[in-house]
């Protein structure tokens, strides 16, 4: 059965937001740029904001149907919201600020439930505190501890850690998935982040200007996004618009011929190949027959050393970039430097065919 369920029209004076998807996951990420309307979905399932027509049902349970003229009121929906711009009370104490929630769940509480949490989520030694005594990943924890409190059907996040420092999102990023793996309650993440959305997400939805690009499992989405709008999103650098297809044959407009595995029978217009998945190719190796048909030649324009990673950008004969991440030993066993002239390719499987929003 799907957890969610989600249909919802609302037209603003700039944009429509016109988005439908579902889930029977337990974690699904909104993932889309600032302003696409991932917000405005969060808004609707918890029932801020009344969709001029839909149908939102979580768990089963009806929440919105325009037609049915069903919109259950906020207090009924049992759901935990962290809005992006979450502030606790400053007037009141880390733990009346946690059992804030409970009380208009009437919910009874066990003591014990409530040591446990606030021990797991660091904030123990914080119970007397105010809010201004606190760090931004502490008062992150509280509002996390006031929301599980309420044992809520479903919890919605948006985009809870964009204000905190890398260590300290890294370590509620690994808390909150731990959470998820045993209180069994659905979690609906948003973000803009492509890193936080790969960690997070069994199922991501990508939205883009008010409109679903694509709703399924993970790795299809980040493998093989159906929208070349997508793999912009998710910095997929190598795209290319097609000018013409011949059975499994690729044409692009600026001249590359590309071989994919089978005939192409989708109408699809660009063609895109991950960074890390093309392969630099040792002169001195014999050349394995899978990376024969889609060989190319170019020098090295530049490298950007990331972390572990080297980001290498090719030059080919055209002057055209094309873009490569390798892993940084392995950038320097190949002595890659600039001006090195190299040979590259990848596996077909990794051909990414998609089509645009402007078709
Ligand atoms: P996101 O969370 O993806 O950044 P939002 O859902 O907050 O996007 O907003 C999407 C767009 O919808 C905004 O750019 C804005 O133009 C419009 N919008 C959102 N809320 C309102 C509102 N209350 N009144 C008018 N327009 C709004
Ligand atoms: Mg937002």
């Amino acid at each position: 059965m799907s957890i969610v369920n989600f249909t919802a029209l609302k037209k603003f004076r700039d944009i429509e937001i016109d988005i439908s998807f579902s889930s029977e996951k337990k974690r699904l990420v909104i993932f889309g740029p600032s302003g696409s309307g991932k917000t405005t979905v969060l808004n609707i399932l918890a029932g801020f904001l009344k969709p001029s027509d839909g149908v939102v049902t979580i768990n089963g349970e009806t929440l919105f149907n325009k037609s049915k003229k069903i919109n259950m009121p906020i207090n009924k929906r049992n759901i935990g919201y962290l809005p992006q711009e979450y502030t606790l009370f400053p007037n009141m104490t880390i733990k009346q600020n946690i059992l804030y929630g409970v009380k208009f769940k009437n919910r009874v509480l066990d003591k014990s439930e409530v040591e446990r949490l606030v021990r797991r989520l660091k904030i123990s030694s914080k119970l007397d505190d105010f809010p201004t005594n606190l760090s931004g990943g502490q008062k992150q924890r509280v509002a996390l501890a006031r929301i599980l409190l309420i044992n809520p059907s479903l919890i919605l996040l948006d985009e809870p850690f964009s204000a905190l420092d890398a260590p300290i999102r890294e370590d509620l990023r690994s808390l909150i998935l731990d959470i998820s793996e045993d209180v069994k309650i659905p979690i609906i993440f948003v973000t803009h982040d492509i890193e936080e959305a790969y960690i997070f997400a069994n199922d991501i939805v990508v939205i883009y200007k008010g409109k679903v690009l694509e709703c399924n499992d993970r790795d299809k989405v980040f493998m093989h996004p159906d929208y070349v709008e997508t793999a912009q999103l998710l910095n997929i650098k190598n795209i290319w618009e097609i000018k013409k297809i011949d059975k499994k044959i690729i044409y692009t407009k600026n001249g590359y011929r590309f071989y994919y595995p089978e005939n192409i029978v989708n109408d699809v217009k660009y063609v895109c190949i991950k960074p890390e998945h093309i392969i630099i190719m040792r002169e001195d190796m014999p050349l394995n027959i899978k990376y024969k048909k889609n060989l190319f030649h170019g020098r090295v324009a530049n490298i950007f050393y990331r972390g572990h990673y080297a980001e290498i950008t090719i030059l080919d004969s055209n002057e055209e970039d094309i873009f490569i991440s390798i892993p940084k030993h392995i950038s320097d066993k190949l002595c890659m430097r600039k001006e090195k002239k190299i040979r590259f390719s990848f596996d077909n499987k990794h051909i990414i065919l998609s089509k645009s929003i402007h078709e």
